[in-house]
């Protein structure tokens, strides 16, 4: 596989990042997952401006010297040829010459531009999307500023090892009674015409997926409530699902232990799942 770091396309084992590189040492890093469908990106431009908003919460504005980030995706692409996949890129405030928790001085700083391809093919077409997916519920331990996507990954990672011991596929997290979000993906519950979605806030990521999602729905005509709600609403509800740019719509059958309306995927994450992909696919780049 191909890979891109700082400006220079290579071979994945030939690839180097110094180990005074921050976002090792400190997760001082923000990230983006694109998917890929037709060997095309999809809703490109939304984690452009996602990207562009973590990088100026953290005090890391877009540096001039980043290079054209949708040019490097399609490289991308385009060496590896991917025809779906996904397609992560890392951006990084760098590599100073030592350990220091204060930032380094942003002119010298050059951050570390990491890109690498995932090719999964069948990824539009998976089969767990007819089956749908379990999950439990778990604390919600991460830090209070789930709106910047950042490389901080380790609670979400033990949330996902927490699911894996109960025998299911992912855990949705909890914070005063409240669904927040899955470990790498919004959280949904169906209830009659309504679909309901925590509202934005620093408490959880905005999800590109989310926001066309939602306008999707409201463009067809469904009725959407942007409120919290907790694991007993989500288990006396119709439907439940998730959201992310891998896993597109992706139905939830099971919440700690209890089944989800008949316990199969229902109409209303099937026909979100089909409207996003026929939809995304149309725009894509
Ligand atoms: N929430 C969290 C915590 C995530 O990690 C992700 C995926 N990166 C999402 C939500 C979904 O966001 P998106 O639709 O932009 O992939």
């Amino acid at each position: 596989r191909i890979v891109y770091v700082n400006g220079t396309y290579l071979p994945e084992n030939e690839a180097m990042i110094s180990i005074f590189d921050r976002g090792f040492l400190m997760a001082d890093g923000v990230y983006e997952v694109t998917s890929v469908l037709d060997g095309k990106l999809i809703d490109f431009a939304g984690h452009a401006k996602r990207l562009e908003r973590s990088l100026n919460e953290l005090d890391m504005p877009r540096p001039a010297c980043l290079p054209d980030l949708l040019e490097i995706h399609r490289e991308l692409v385009r060496l590896n040829g991917i025809e779906e996949g996904m397609i992560y890129l890392q951006i990084t405030r760098g590599a100073p010459g030592d350990r220091d928790f204060v930032f380094p001085d942003p002119e010298t700083c050059m951050p570390t531009v990491v890109l690498f391809t995932q090719n999964k093919p069948g990824l539009a077409n998976s089969p767990v999307a007819k089956t749908g997916i379990k999950v439990i519920s778990v604390a919600d331990q991460r830090w209070a500023r789930r709106d910047i996507k950042t490389v901080q990954l380790l609670y979400p990672s033990m949330g996902k090892m927490m699911a894996k011991a109960a025998g299911v596929d992912d855990a949705w997290m909890v914070e005063d009674g409240m669904v927040t979000e899955g470990t790498s993906n919004n959280a949904y519950i169906v209830k009659g015409n309504t679909i309901i979605t925590r509202h934005l806030g620093n408490e959880i990521l905005h999800g590109i997926t989310r926001a066309a999602v939602l306008r999707f729905a409201r463009e067809a005509q469904m009725h959407v409530e942007e409120r919290s709600f907790s694991i007993a609403e989500a288990q006396a509800a119709d439907e439940a699902f998730i959201t992310s740019a891998s896993a597109f719509v992706m139905p939830v059958v099971e919440i700690d232990g209890a089944a989800v309306g008949a316990g199969t995927p229902g109409p209303v994450a099937a026909r979100l799942r089909e409207i996003y992909l026929d939809e995304s696919r149309k725009v894509a780049v």
